[in-house]
């Protein structure tokens, strides 16, 4: 038997998570070769990453496995993905079912959903299989990496076996994980807010509690307890199903994990306010950090998905995160390797990405937990009850706010025709109006169909009764600097006028580029997108 290979590729995926599995399913899809190199050979059935946001439901459409991830979902189709949060514990006077992510709904074009992450990660797999240009390489772990101009050399060995190869690819991504063995050995250093506070994790079946929380609230998939003692933190139920599968997070002390008499029912029935038979199926725990990659970029080799940033699992940004490091790399590798993009563009990558995720990490969610500290702090039912049903209620309509507020973007980007002066984040609001740096969002064609179903796997302009010697100039500009992009015209009515452009210029991951009547210096647009201004 052979004992060494080398091989090469394109790209060098090393992580097979859902990161690394959704950018090789992107840079398969675009005709690159890679191979995805990936430590375990089963996958861990923890039901994490399981709130996932229209946005990523547009990932699964566009990667086609929308139908596979439908027909796999663990919740009955239509089931509310919302939240109730109570004070005190579930059984107690205060609590609200706040409006979720569904207020954004209207602005993209696929629904958010609810699905254990396990279960992505196989319809992911599956679909690679099909794939003859990428090879997973399953049961196999990653050494050590060297990178020079030229390309990239990945170690692998064969786990618990004697087969190691040795990968040459033109890029490396690093899609491995919060312990990333890729982010360290390139020397890319993290920063963030360390909360010193470990975090439980139980994942337990319990018809009891299912019946109980069905007949106290409206249907709702999670369940928030805020309690003073936590200071902030939260105590948290997820669904995994409509029926007697859970999981569980809360803060405890270093001292739980050590105690091999520690009691999680207890503890779990502490968060309920009332007693409930339940079996558990694993007890885990995390840290509670909050961490972002310095940069995302280092040569020839790139950090993606919690590699790159990590996070206390509030509000589910993880996994939707990092899906979107996959969208926002795949087209970039793709148009470098097909010879049309230019090193902007790659650097582009940890120019856009890197800001949304600082502000996710420490505005959406380190300083919810403040503030939430605060209110509790502040306000007590048992001090003043009046005044706390007052600060209560106006807690309502915090969760549909900020989902709305909640709009990454790349404004400040240098591959995008944004605003002088513009930055990159996470802070934005939705709209139907088409803005450089935005996401794009759906609206009706003429000809029945969405926008979205025309736009494709390149770029794509948008011209709606636009002046046409400007379309001309800006297609010319394109097909000279090798651009694949077409050509979608309609009407300027009809609701396209909600995008208050007559020209749109829409990017692979369909996000706007360029918005406007006009475009002065069509080359220069074109070069601009391209990475190459
Ligand atoms: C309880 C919980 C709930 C969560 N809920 C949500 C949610 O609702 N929504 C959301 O968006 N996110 C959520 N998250 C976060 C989400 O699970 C993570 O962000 C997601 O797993 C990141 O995926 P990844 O592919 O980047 O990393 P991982 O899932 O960690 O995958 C990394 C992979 O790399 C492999 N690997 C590592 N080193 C090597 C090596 N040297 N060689 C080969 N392979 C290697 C590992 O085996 C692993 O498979 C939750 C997390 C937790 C813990």
């Amino acid at each position: 038997m052979v004992k060494h290979q080398e091989k090469r590729r394109q790209v060098v995926i090393v992580g097979g998570g859902p990161v690394g599995a959704g950018l090789a399913l992107d840079l398969g899809l675009r005709g690159i070769s890679c191979v995805l190199v990936e430590r375990r050979k089963t996958l861990q059935n923890i039901p994490k990453g399981q709130n996932l946001t229209q946005r990523t439901g547009e990932h699964f459409w566009f990667w086609g496995i929308d139908e596979d991830i439908a027909n796999n979902l663990a919740m009955p189709k239509g089931y509310p993905i919302g939240e109730v949060t109570a004070y005190g514990n579930l059984m107690g006077e205060f609590w609200h079912a706040t409006a979720g992510r569904e207020v954004v709904r209207p602005y993209y074009h696929r629904a958010n959903l609810r699905i254990p992450q396990y279960r992505v990660e196989e319809v992911l797999r599956a679909k690679l299989a099909k794939l003859p240009n990428v090879e997973m390489l399953m049961g196999y772990m990653a050494t050590s990496i060297t990178q020079d101009e030229n390309g990239v050399r990945v170690e692998v060995i064969e786990d618990g076996g004697e087969q190691t190869i040795t990968l040459l690819g033109d890029y490396l991504v690093g899609c491995d994980g919060g312990r990333s063995m890729v982010r360290e050995q390139v020397g890319i250093a993290r920063e963030g807010t360390d909360f010193d506070q470990v975090m439980l994790l139980v994942v337990f079946r319990s018809k009891q509690l299912h019946e109980a929380l069905e007949a106290r609230f409206p249907p709702r998939s999670t369940y928030r307890v805020m309690h003073p003692m936590h200071k902030g933190y939260w105590e948290f139920f997820g669904r995994i199903d409509v029926g007697e599968g859970w999981f569980f997070h809360a803060p405890v002390p270093l001292s739980a994990l050590q105690d091999k008499d520690f009691d999680a029912h207890a503890l779990i029935e502490r968060s309920t306010g009332f007693q409930f038979e339940c079996e558990f199926d694993y007890i885990g725990h995390w840290d509670l950090r909050v961490s972002v990659a310095q940069t995302y970029r280092a040569g020839r080799t790139f950090i993606a998905g919690d590699a790159a940033h990590t996070h206390p699992p509030y509000g589910g940004f993880g996994l939707n995160n990092g899906l979107e490091d996959a969208r926002n790399l795949g087209w970039k590798l793709a148009a470098n390797l097909q010879g049309w993009g230019g090193d902007g563009l790659l650097d582009s990558y940890t120019n856009e990405r890197r800001p949304v995720f600082r502000d996710t990490g420490e505005d959406f969610i380190a300083a919810r937990i403040k503030a939430d500290a605060v209110f509790l702090d502040r306000y007590d039912p048992a001090r003043d009850h009046d005044e706390f049903a007052k600060a209560w209620k106006a807690r309502e309509s915090e969760g549909g706010a900020r989902a709305q507020r909640y709009e990454p973007n790349y404004e400040g980007s240098n591959v995008v025709a944004g605003a002088p002066g513009a930055r990159c984040g996470a802070h934005g609001e939705h709209m139907f109006k088409a803005r450089a740096g935005h996401h794009l969002a759906p609206q009706k064609l003429s000809n029945g169909r969405d926008v979205f179903d025309e736009l494709g796997a390149d770029f794509a302009l948008l011209a709606f009764d636009a002046d046409e010697e400007n379309v001309k100039a800006i297609e010319l500009a394109a097909k000279d600097l090798g651009v694949p992009m077409k050509t979608i015209r309609d009407s300027y009515s009809g609701g396209r006028e909600a995008y208050e452009a007559r020209l749109v210029l829409v990017r692979p991951d369909h996000f706007v580029a360029f918005a406007g009547d006009h475009a002065p210096d069509a080359h220069a647009l074109a070069a601009l997108a391209a990475g190459r201004a």
